[in-house]
């Protein structure tokens, strides 16, 4: 196997550099040399149009600065991790279905009036993919695949130290892979979609359907007894609630930290109930909800999440097929879910995907955590940077 160009193995002689992870709700950034952080700062955004929110930015990157105690010359650059469609070359992001009011934002250029650093923009999937090339699960391997199972499914492929961006920038889209293709309608267009079926919203989704069908009784029974007995629960984003869960958007985190997760719910609440879209009083299931009860032994819930592992392991045959990668890397809260996910996606690629390229991928989990997209994010200027790419305003300073 040729020798994997990543960096991981002086992190030590790294510049020091800031990522910045802009999700549809929430925003971090951080000073970090390689994987370790310097600093973090975090908050929850709800859904603000570009001009709202690049103050807060500014300031937040400011803010880590100064914790780190480093000034804005000693940095390399800034990366910038953010939701597709966008651009690379030009930093230009397009319209992306969870940020409304984005329409041709050129991010790039505006940091760059800010900040007089090289300055590098990337889809978020994508950045996450570099990060745990360079400094995760995916060191020492030429053709690594990613895929985070979150609240979506988003998916990064490098082959050789490249990014594949495709045509357009939208390359890897693995949650919208058809699984079945006479499934339901997802919302890109296509039918029986991978993030339609095993995505958290699409378990979520799933489980309240078959409450309200009334066949959930008994996966109704272990949300009320969760909630009455809600101080004993352990991970408190797990608990059910009385939101909609249409518009239940809350991130599963990965790692999950119940205190963030607990905190981050009732700042959803609080969004939405700002936005008036605070549902019917009934109760809702979440998938972390979905995943206790099927660790409980729930079988509603249990062929809920075998249904979500199998989708997964024909989504994860159609990768070894497709790539023939030495890794799968699978980040995202549900992941974390464990072998009752896995065992069933495994024993798919198993039966299923062809012997030889099934043989040579290793199908792993994801390695930097929670910390993924600001990780991903700094490496942005280690890989754009030493390797000349276009793709960076190389600033005026
Ligand atoms: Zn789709």
């Amino acid at each position: 196997m040729q020798q994997n160009t990543g960096l991981a193995d002086d992190t030590a002689n790294l510049p020091l550099v800031v990522g910045v992870d802009l999700g549809g709700t929430q925003l971090r950034t951080a000073v970090l040399r390689g994987p370790t952080l310097l600093s973090r700062v975090g908050m929850l955004t709800g859904h603000p149009a570009p001009e709202r929110i690049l103050p807060v930015i500014f300031k937040a990157i400011e803010q880590t600065l100064a914790e780190a105690n480093v000034s804005i010359d000693a940095i390399a650059g800034i990366g910038i991790a953010a939701p597709g469609p966008l651009d690379h070359r030009t930093g230009i992001v397009y319209d992306p279905p969870n940020m409304p009011g984005w329409n041709r934002v050129p991010l790039r250029d505006l940091f760059a009036e800010r900040f007089h650093v090289p300055i590098y923009v990337e889809n978020d999937a994508n950045t996450c993919c570099l990060g745990e090339y360079m400094f995760g699960a995916g060191r020492g391997y030429n053709t690594v695949v990613y895929m985070t199972i979150s609240t979506g499914i988003g998916g990064g492929v490098i082959i050789n130290g490249d990014i594949m961006e495709g045509a357009s920038g939208i390359a890897a889209e693995f949650g919208h892979m058809t699984i079945d293709r006479h499934g339901e309608r997802c919302n890109c267009g296509n039918t029986g979609c991978l993030e339609h079926i095993a995505s958290g919203t699409a378990i979520a989704r799933h489980a309240n359907e078959v409450i309200h069908a009334g066949e959930g009784a008994e996966l109704l029974n272990f949300a009320r007894t969760m909630l009455q007995h809600s101080d004993t629960v352990t991970n408190q984003s797990a608990l059910p609630t009385t939101l909609g869960y249409e518009g239940d958007t809350v991130e599963l985190l990965f790692p999950p930290s119940a205190a963030h997760a607990s905190e981050q719910v009732q700042e959803m609440q609080k969004i939405q109930a700002e936005q008036g879209t605070l549902p019917e009083d009934e109760l809702v299931v979440n998938a972390r909800t979905v995943a206790l009860a099927a660790e409980a032994g729930v079988p509603v819930a249990r062929a809920i999440v075998q249904d979500a592992a199998e989708a997964l392991g024909i989504g994860l045959v159609n990768i070894i097929h497709l790539f023939n990668p030495d890794v799968i890397i699978l980040g995202g809260g549900v992941t974390q879910m464990g072998p009752m996910l896995m065992e069933p996606a495994l024993h798919v690629v198993q039966e299923r995907a062809m012997r030889v390229p099934r043989e040579a991928a290793h199908i792993v989990l994801a390695q930097l955590g929670h910390n993924v997209g600001l990780v991903g994010a700094g490496a942005l200027i280690y890989h754009y940077g030493k390797r000349g790419k276009h793709g960076g305003s190389e600033g005026t300073a």
